[in-house]
């Protein structure tokens, strides 16, 4: 995933005429931390903050508890966060975090302490002004609160605006939890009006029926009457049919069960899951769905890219050569760090604004931000994603 980082900057900065000095700037990081947490147990893991580039404002970016969790994946999301908050002309600059553990390994108290040991590591490096940390995957609001809790006791800041994706109760904002699925509803819906399709019917399949996923299909559902979801997985697997409802497979999901134990529709693995027969192909699972080896097996036309780095580098330039549109994940995936930067603006003013005004204002800028790239890949004819990272270093380079 760094590689196809790397890439995507290099490409994009050569074809700007940036200086090899220039390009080396925009990739290079500027601070990583790496350290051990040992909880009471003495179980121990290695956990990371990366901070890829702070010119256009605070860090900004999520923290990750996953087994796979190591230094090139958290510094590769890093720089995906600068330029993603740079493409949707946010005040923040880029930064991830992570811990390698499987959440699921831990009880209640050990997460809790190993959520309070990686602020305890790192407060000296966070805050308000410097670097707001986020939930990623295996994080969320509860995990958060504990986290803004411990650095409140350490720093002596309320102001809650240290972290984002903290629960309501904790100083959270309406509409976060629903906002990077919306915000990739918002993408598709422009697309499709980008390529004059708004009024015809599309079918699509979404890997990963987690938190993005869900909220995707949930809001397709209710706001696009003629989009139809034909499949969805989990990492268990899925089901696909001519119709499926998101929200019921939301609420099957809801109880704890697999996605592949599902009775409606044929069983499918994500091995088959990458030829569906489908207009638009959702990834909102994990990073490097699609590589070099599966690229051939793609039918969709369109793939979102909800989830970070799902398309490598190779299979990408497979999939473009073909004529399938790659909506870049720092397009595609921006609604969440949107309504991240309204909590923290919420917070620095002591405001708490309703979902109708969060969700209208995430509407505003990620139409923006799709109208800015489009018009940049019609100038230079370029892909979406070649647009999105013009547009990205050009702000960061401003
Ligand atoms: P999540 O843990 O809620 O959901 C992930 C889903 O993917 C789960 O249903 C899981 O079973 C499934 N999954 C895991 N491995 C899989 C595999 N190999 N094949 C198919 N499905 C698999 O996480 P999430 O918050 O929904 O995040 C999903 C992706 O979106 C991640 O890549 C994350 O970095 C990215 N993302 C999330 C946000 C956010 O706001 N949550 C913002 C930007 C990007």
């Amino acid at each position: 995933m760094l590689q196809t980082a790397h890439e995507s900057i290099k490409n994009a900065g050569k074809r700007m005429g940036l200086t090899q000095k220039e390009i080396d700037y925009l990739i290079q990081t500027d601070k990583e931390h790496e350290f051990e947490i040992e909880l009471s147990s003495g179980k121990k893991f290695n956990a990371f903050r990366v901070q890829h580039n702070n010119k256009r404002g605070p860090y900004k970016g999520g923290i990750r508890f996953h087994p796979e969790v190591n230094k090139d994946e958290v510094r590769a999301l890093a720089t995906l966060m600068s330029f993603k908050t740079a493409a949707l002309g946010l005040p923040l600059g880029g930064a991830k975090g992570g811990v390698a553990v499987n959440p699921r390994d831990l009880n209640d108290e050990e997460l809790e302490e190993l959520s309070r040991m990686f602020v305890r590591s790192l407060h000296e490096h966070i805050g308000p002004d410097k670097d707001v940390p986020a939930p990623d995957v295996n994080t969320d609001g509860r995990i958060i609160d504990w986290m803004v809790d411990e650095y409140e006791h350490l720093s002596g800041d309320t102001t809650k605006a240290s972290f984002t994706g903290k629960s309501i109760d904790g100083g959270g904002s309406a509409g976060r939890e629903a906002a990077t699925g919306r915000g990739g509803v918002i993408v598709l819906r422009e697309l499709l009006k980008y390529l004059g399709k708004s009024n015809e019917k599309i079918t699509y399949a979404i890997q990963g029926f987690g938190n993005v996923g869900s909220f995707f299909g949930l809001i397709a559902e209710k706001d696009h009457i003629n989009w139809t979801m034909k499949s969805a997985t989990d990492s268990s697997g899925g089901v696909a049919s001519e119709e499926l409802s998101p929200a019921e497979i939301n609420s099957y999901k809801k109880t704890g069960a697999k996605l592949s134990d599902y009775i409606k529709g044929s069983k499918i693995t994500n091995d088959d899951f990458i030829s569906s027969d489908v207009d638009v192909l959702i990834l909102a699972a994990l990073g490097d769905a699609i590589t070099e080896d599966n690229a051939d097996k793609v039918k969709a036309k369109i793939i979102l890219e909800l989830a970070n780095g799902p398309v490598n580098e190779k299979a990408y330039k497979i999939l473009t050569d073909r004529g399938v549109i790659v909506v870049p994940d720092i397009l595609a995936n921006a609604g969440g760090v949107t309504v991240s930067y309204f909590e923290w603006l919420q917070n620095r003013a002591g405001e708490h604004w309703s979902e109708e005004k969060v969700n209208k204002m995430l509407d505003e800028y990620m139409t923006k931000a799709c109208k800015d790239i489009f018009t940049v890949a019609d100038k230079e004819s370029v892909s979406l994603k070649e647009a999105a990272f013009e547009v990205a270093i050009a702000r960061i380079l401003e």
